[in-house]
C-alpha cells in the first residue's frame, strides 16, 4: 500500500506545491502525520529545535491521477491510528481564554486506551479526528491554520474514521494533504487545540464527476454536513445553510421554499471552531431526509 511518510510535510496548501506522490482513483493510501508542534513539543513543554518548527505541518500533497477541476475528491477515512499520547498547550495568544491563560502551560496524556484521564474524577472518551484536511487551492498559496472552501484546518470533529469527506478539485490532480489530527477536540476548540497528537491515517480516495455535491462536504453516522469557513460566524452559518439549501433543491424536487423551511426546522447549525484565521461553521441534515427521495451519496 502507497504510504505518505512524515517526511513529507508541508505548511502550506497550494497548487505549486509538487506531488510528494500519485495514486489512482479508488486507492487506498496511508498518511503518516506530524502533531502540529510538528514532533517537537515534549511533555514536559520543552521544545527541541524551534527555530526549525513547521507550523501545523500537513503530509502530502498527493496527486490522484484523473482528478481535474470541477470533480470532487470523495475521501473516504477507513482507520486513524493515533501516537500513544497527546497534548495540549494552553494559549496565550488567542482563544476564548487569552487574557485568563498567563503562560504556556502544557499537559499530556496517555491515549493508549478508550478513555483519556482528564483529572482523577473525570475520564474523556477519545474520538479521534483529523483537523487538517483538504486539497490545493486553485491560486492561492493556502497556510495549513487556515481553512477554507478547499477544506483545510476545518477542525470539525466530525472527520472521524468512518465518515465520508468530499472536497473540491480545483486543480489537476488535487494534490490532497493532511495532519493536525486530535484524539478529541470540542466543538468550537475554544482554547485552541485539541489533544493534539500524530499517527496513520488510511483513506480510499476516488474523483467523481458531475456531482453537485456542497463540498466541503461530510457524510458522517447517520448525518450529512456542508462545512463552511469564513471572517465571522454569521457569514460562515449562512453560507454553511445556503449550500445545504442549494444541494436540496438540485436533488429533491423540493422548492426552495420547502428547502428553506426544512433545514429551518430540521437543520443542525453547529460551530466547528472559533479560533483559526477563518471560522468554521457546519449545517448537517439527517441522512433519513436524503433518504426519503432515493438521494444517494456518490
Ligand atoms: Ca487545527
Ligand atoms: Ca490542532
Amino acid at each position: 500500500m502507497l504510504i505518505l511518510t512524515k517526511q513529507t510535510v508541508t505548511n502550506n496548501l497550494s497548487p505549486h506545491n509538487p506531488p510528494a506522490a500519485r495514486c489512482t482513483s479508488g486507492e487506498t493510501v496511508i498518511f503518516e502525520t506530524r502533531d502540529c508542534y510538528d514532533d517537537r513539543l515534549m511533555g514536559d513543554g520543552a521544545v527541541i529545535e524551534p527555530e526549525k518548527a513547521l507550523e501545523n505541518p500537513a503530509t502530502g500533497p498527493l496527486y490522484i491521477e484523473g482528478a481535474q477541476p470541477g470533480d470532487v475528491l470523495k475521501v473516504h477515512i477507513d482507520r486513524i491510528a493515533i501516537n500513544p499520547t497527546g497534548l495540549m498547550r494552553a494559549s496565550v495568544s488567542g482563544g476564548a481564554f487569552n487574557d485568563l491563560v498567563k503562560t504556556r502551560k502544557v499537559r499530556q496524556f496517555d491515549t493508549t486506551g478508550e478513555y483519556i484521564q482528564f483529572t482523577d474524577k473525570i475520564k474523556l472518551k477519545i474520538d479521534t479526528m483529523i483537523g487538517v484536511i483538504g486539497t490545493a487551492p486553485h491560486t492561492d498559496t493556502v497556510m495549513t491554520h487556515t481553512p477554507g472552501s478547499h477544506g483545510g484546518n476545518m477542525d470539525c470533529n466530525k472527520i472521524v474514521a468512518g465518515s465520508t469527506l468530499y472536497l473540491p478539485v480545483n486543480v489537476p490532480g488535487a494534490l490532497l494533504s493532511m495532519g493536525d489530527l486530535h484524539a478529541l477536540m470540542g466543538d468550537g476548540e475554544v482554547m485552541i487545540c485539541g489533544l493534539e497528537t500524530g499517527g496513520k491515517v488510511t483513506v480510499t480516495v476516488d474523483v467523481i464527476k458531475n456531482y453537485p455535491m456542497p463540498t466541503p462536504a461530510l457524510s458522517c453516522r447517520g448525518k450529512f454536513y456542508s462545512i463552511q469557513s469564513a471572517n465571522t460566524l454569521d457569514q460562515a452559518s449562512r453560507m454553511a445553510s445556503r449550500a445545504m439549501l442549494k444541494f436540496l433543491q438540485q436533488v429533491t424536487p423540493m422548492d426552495v421554499y420547502d428547502c428553506a423551511m426544512l433545514l429551518s426546522l430540521a437543520g443542525d447549525l453547529s460551530v466547528c471552531q472559533i479560533v483559526d484565521p477563518q471560522l468554521t461553521v457546519r449545517m448537517g441534515i439527517d441522512q433519513s431526509i436524503l433518504d426519503a427521495y432515493e438521494v444517494t451519496l456518490p
